[in-house]
């Protein structure tokens, strides 16, 4: 089984549950696949567990967590069943587990894209991710319109965006999770799994600083992608750390550089451009389209 069916299967489960809207009824989904949920006490190492009794199914979800969390529990269960691919992790899912990527089963990750589907289906968030810029800010916004994670927002509007942009997590300061835009893919530019975080990044100080919080940097397109095409990029970071998890997620926003040939006469005047554009506090190719 590859990503393409676990989003196809979930794109289906909402279409049969008659889901068309934010933020997406995650109770209605497991009623409707005949779980019942119950919020209980468990151990702050457990986020939930499933089984079945005489003939019923449940989901067991830690009360303890956030909403948000639950949610993502909820339907990572789901996936399970809906893609029938057994539990690595036995009938418990490890709190420390959801939505990371250190040390997990290939069939574990696809039931976490099942559920970032569900909570935010593709139809949904498509046009949205057309219209905001990929900032933290507008992430948050959509973070609680759709009631999932920044992280699943970010991965999902990654996807989505016609623009130059990636969104990269990395744990211990070594990448471990990218998703590229299509034009980002499509210009070759591509950021590889298992490198560690670059020395100028926003992700990289907010490492070594070790302080849970943003941070903004701004780089090459080369010191993040080997590929011979990030030459033509540069890029504006914004990134985050949260240290429980040792984990760094960056925005990355790419900015086409200007390809016209260089003579003495344009490179002056360019220079200019340049000066005048950071008049307004901004460099000139980090402004949002
Ligand atoms: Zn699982």
């Amino acid at each position: 089984m590859d990503e393409n069916i676990a989003i196809g299967r979930a794109q289906k489960l909402l279409k049969d549950a008659g889901i068309k809207a934010a933020p997406v009824d995650v109770e209605t989904l497991a009623v409707f696949l005949d779980f019942k949920v119950s919020r209980v006490e468990l151990p702050d190492t457990e986020a939930g567990s499933t089984f079945i009794k005489r003939g019923q199914k449940h989901i067991l979800v830690n009360e303890n967590d956030s909403p948000l969390r639950q949610r993502f529990t909820i339907l990572h269960e789901i996936a399970h069943h809906v893609l029938e691919l057994p539990s690595k992790h036995g009938d418990k899912v490890p709190a420390d587990e959801l939505e990371r990527f250190t040390g997990r089963h290939p069939e574990e990750i696809l039931c976490d894209v099942f559920a970032a589907e569900c909570l935010a289906p593709w139809a949904l968030i498509q046009p949205m991710a057309e219209d905001k810029e990929f900032t933290l800010e507008h992430l948050g916004e959509l973070a609680e319109h759709f009631q999932a994670s920044r992280s699943c927002i970010a991965s999902r509007f990654a996807q989505a965006s016609d623009g130059h942009l990636a969104f990269v997590v990395a744990e211990d300061g070594v990448v471990k999770y990218s998703i590229v835009s299509k034009a980002l893919r499509e210009a070759r530019v591509w950021i590889t799994k298992g490198i560690p975080l670059p020395q100028n990044s926003a992700a990289a100080k907010a490492y070594k600083a070790g302080i849970s919080g943003p941070h903004e940097a701004d780089i090459e397109g080369t010191d993040w992608s080997s590929s011979d095409n990030a030459r033509r990029f540069a890029c504006y970071e914004q990134a985050t750390y949260h240290a429980p998890t040792r984990q760094t997620q960056s925005i990355l926003n790419f900015e086409e550089l200007d390809q016209r040939p260089v003579s003495n006469g344009y490179r002056a005047k360019h220079d200019d451009d340049d000066l005048l554009e950071e008049l307004d506090g901004r460099p000139g190719w980090s402004k949002y389209r």
